[in-house]
Order: structure tokens, then C-alpha cells, then sequence
């Protein structure tokens, strides 16, 4: 299987980017936030749970998110090409979950595409979806929180990833297609 994880800041073209990938390798798609807003936007008893750290910008408690993974690994990407884990992992223990779900299945982490972006640059962009999408975190207060609980629980799985030797680094300010056609090669020289 083709496992893939997306990885960067908020902002940083995450779901850009996944959706030319499984449209270029015939993954399976799963975004956690997207789960999460699709949740809240069907008034489920997850969906109340995660309204309540979505609007802060806080991070949904690891075990309710580790069981949502598990969830679509063993049901909806069971037979899938390969997955791409789209704003997941985004703690370390988010990161030991997944390692030990895909070794129990005889899977692992193909690389993890890493989406390099300036400070500046995100927030322009999600101040931008914000007017565009209506998207309720993409307000100034909230982007704050977001960024600072990236630097400091989701950052330092950029670490992690160097040391298992899957992260690829990649400058993701710039022109989409160029953009892909660098994940690209760096997926398939790997
Ligand atoms: P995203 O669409 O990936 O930017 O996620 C939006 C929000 O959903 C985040 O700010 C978190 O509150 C929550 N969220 C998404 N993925 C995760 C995750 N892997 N762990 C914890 N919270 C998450």
C-alpha cells in the first residue's frame, strides 16, 4: 500500500495537495478536520465534543482521534490503494498510534510530505479561505491558537519523521502544480 501523510501548518496546502494525490495515485482520502466539521455539521455526540476545541483552536483529545483512524483503516480504506493521512498525526502520540496500527496490519509510512511555508504566507491564506469558504477557525484569534499549538505539538513530529527517515521536505509557497510536481517526484524516488 501507498501510505502517505501530509504534513504542515495550518494553511500550508494540505487538502490542495491531497486531492491531486489521490486524483495522481487512486488513494484513499481522509482529512480528520474535514471528518470532524462534517460531524459537527451533522450535531453527532462526537461532533458537539469537537465544536468545543475546533473553535479555540485546540486539538481534539488523541484517543477520540486514534479511534476515528482505526475506524477508517479497518472499514472505508480497508481496500484501498493506500491512504493519505491528511492533518493526521499531529502529536507524537497521534504519530506512535499510527506506527503501531499499520504494523499490526503489515503497512507502514511511504513518506511524509512535509508543506514548508512562512508564518506570514499562512496566515494570509487561511485570513483568505476565511472570507471565501466562511470556514468558522480561519478568524485572526483562532489562526493565532492554531499556529501555536502547531509549534508546539505538531511541530516536533517534523523530528520524528526525519529520524524514521520517511520526511521529505518540501517548499509549499509558490505555484500549485509545481508544488505537486516536487511531491511528486519525491514520492516516487523514495
Ligand atoms: P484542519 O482542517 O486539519 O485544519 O483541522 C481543523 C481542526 O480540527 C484543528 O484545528 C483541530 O481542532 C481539529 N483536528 C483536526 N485533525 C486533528 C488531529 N489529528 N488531532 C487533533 N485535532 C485535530
Amino acid at each position: 500500500m501507498l501510505n502517505l501523510i501530509i504534513f504542515g501548518a495550518p494553511g500550508s496546502g494540505k487538502g490542495t495537495q491531497s486531492a491531486k494525490l489521490i486524483d495522481r495515485y487512486g488513494l484513499y482520502h481522509i482529512s480528520t478536520g474535514e471528518v470532524l466539521r462534517d460531524h459537527i455539521a451533522r450535531n453527532t455526540p462526537l461532533g458537539e465534543i469537537a465544536a468545543k476545541y475546533i473553535t479555540k483552536g485546540h486539538l481534539i483529545p488523541d484517543d477520540l482521534i486514534i479511534d476515528l483512524i482505526r475506524n477508517v483503516i479497518d472499514n472505508e480504506a480497508k481496500s484501498a490503494k493506500g491512504v493519505v493521512f491528511d492533518g493526521f498525526p499531529r502529536t507524537i502520540p497521534q504519530a506512535e498510534a499510527l506506527k503501531q496500527l499499520l504494523a499490526e496490519r503489515d503497512e507502514g509510512v511511504h513518506a511524509v510530505i512535509g508543506l514548508e511555508v512562512p508564518e506570514e504566507e499562512l496566515i494570509e491564506r487561511m485570513l483568505n479561505r476565511g472570507k471565501e469558504t466562511g470556514r468558522a477557525d480561519d478568524n485572526l484569534d483562532t489562526i493565532k491558537n492554531r499556529l501555536d499549538v502547531y509549534h508546539n505539538q505538531t511541530q516536533p513530529l517534523r523530528e520524528y519523521y526525519i529520524g524514521e527517515g520517511s520526511y521529505l521536505a518540501i517548499n509549499g509557497s509558490g505555484n500549485v502544480e509545481e508544488i505537486f510536481k516536487t511531491i511528486a517526484e519525491g514520492i516516487e524516488n523514495k
